[in-house]
């Protein structure tokens, strides 16, 4: 029996990892819909190669370009919000949840609701939605499968052991490129070298996350939904080699730990094939050439995002989703080359002080609080550069 999948973002740094995965085993998985925001070109050669039934392009205009890109190939074009919206709900067996972004928040949501796998390594729609995603998927009995590699590693380090056993989840964190600099030195940081990991190869948003260390708090706010210890037993620990994942500390004292190359097909296989296990094309871990595995405690003072985020972990409510937002809007901005590298967090500490929002009910009320965050992270750039 074939599984059917769908890769929401499949023109992207996991979206590829994943489909180079199913693509090696087409017998055990067929394609049901691929994404992507607007790569026409990417998307379209893609689904001929996965031999997918539906692509979606989620910007509309783009929709007669897609229909031409797939002509004769027999695949589906569709286009729009409202078309991801579907493709998420047309009963896929297993959907890897990989926009960028709270962009991918409805069509998580859709595929949560549809009740299936959701492979989820899109986490900021965890980050802005947290309870209501794990709800959503409590009642329709969705699995809720982490790929982040930190949170597949715990997933991992858990099974087979009761919550209530766990004493400590340490949250392993390269540091990014510039674990070693001062506040200073970072000044004139530049976007080429925020995008430059030294560890792992990503999409430009989450490398400028690991580069401000927002990244390790966004997956912290990720780690306390997932697994719900409490905020106060989850820490970071700075390990610049990315070997060890992450690590699970049980009450006996007892610590298990996921070790693996730094390569995202090795997390997205376990969610692929779990409960299973299938062959990956990954570097088998070489533990005498790497020699030796470092460790030290994060520096909050140098990288404020570690503050921020656990700041707005402990309040809950709206201020993880404004949190995201801000961060968005100014990770772009520097980006596009319009703010500095600790701009960045100050922007986000700002947007948190001038905007607050009532605990979300639903998910308009976190699309409403993502919309005024970003509209508020844009009023603070515009004070800044007057
Ligand atoms: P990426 O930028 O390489 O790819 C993003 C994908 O989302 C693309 O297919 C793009 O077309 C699509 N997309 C972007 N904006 C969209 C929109 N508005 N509407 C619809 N689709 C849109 O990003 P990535 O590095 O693959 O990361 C994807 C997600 O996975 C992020 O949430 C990231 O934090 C998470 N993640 C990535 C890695 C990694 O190694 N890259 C590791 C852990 C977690
Ligand atoms: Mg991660």
């Amino acid at each position: 029996m074939t599984r059917r999948i769908s890769i929401f973002g499949a023109t992207g740094s996991v979206g590829t990892s994943t489909l180079d995965l199913v693509n090696r085993q087409a017998d055990t998985y067929s394609v049901l819909a691929l994404t992507a925001n607007s790569d026409v070109a990417a998307l379209a050669a893609a689904a001929r190669t996965a031999r997918a039934e539906l692509a979606v392009i989620a910007d509309e205009a783009l929709y007669p370009s897609l229909k031409d890109a797939l002509a004769g190939s027999g695949i589906e074009a569709a286009a729009g919000h409202a078309a991801l919206v579907d493709a998420a709900r047309a009963g896929a067996d297993w959907t890897m949840a990989a926009i960028v972004g709270c962009a991918g928040l409805a069509p998580t949501m859709a595929a949560l609701e549809a009740g299936g796998a959701v492979a989820l390594a899109n986490k900021e729609s965890l980050v802005s939605a947290g309870a209501l995603m794990m709800e959503c998927a409590a009642s329709s009995g969705a699995t809720l499968l982490p790929v982040d590699s930190e949170h597949n590693a715990i997933f991992q380090c858990l099974a087979g052991s009761r919550i209530q056993d766990v004493s400590r989840i340490i949250l392993t964190a390269s540091g990014g490129p510039f674990r070693t600099r001062s506040r200073q030195e970072m000044l004139g940081i530049t976007p080429a070298q925020a995008v430059a990991h030294p560890n792992w190869s990503m999409g430009a948003k989450i490398s400028v996350d690991s580069a401000t260390m927002m990244n390790k708090g966004l997956e912290l706010i990720e780690a306390a939904h997932l697994f719900p210890v409490g905020l106060d037993r989850i820490e970071i620990l700075i390990h610049p080699q990315s070997v060890i994942h992450s690590m699970v500390e049980y009450r006996d004292r007892s610590t298990l730990a996921q070790l693996g190359s730094p390569d995202m097909r090795i997390p997205i296989a376990h969610a692929l094939a779990w409960p299973e296990r299938i062959a990956t094309p990954c570097e088998p871990l070489d533990l005498a050439r790497i020699g030796r595995l470092d460790f030290e405690a994060p520096d909050a003072e140098r990288f404020p995002a570690l503050r921020l985020t656990r700041a707005a972990a402990n309040q809950g409510g709206a201020a993880p989703a404004i949190l995201n937002a801000a961060n968005e809007v100014a990770v772009a901005a520097f980006l596009a080359g319009r703010i500095g590298f600790l701009d960045i967090a100050m922007i986000v500490e700002e947007v948190l002080t001038r905007y607050t929002a009532p605990m979300p009910g639903r998910i308009e009320d976190v699309l409403l609080a993502d919309a005024t965050a970003r509209a508020t992270a844009r009023q603070v750039m515009e004070s800044l550069a007057a």
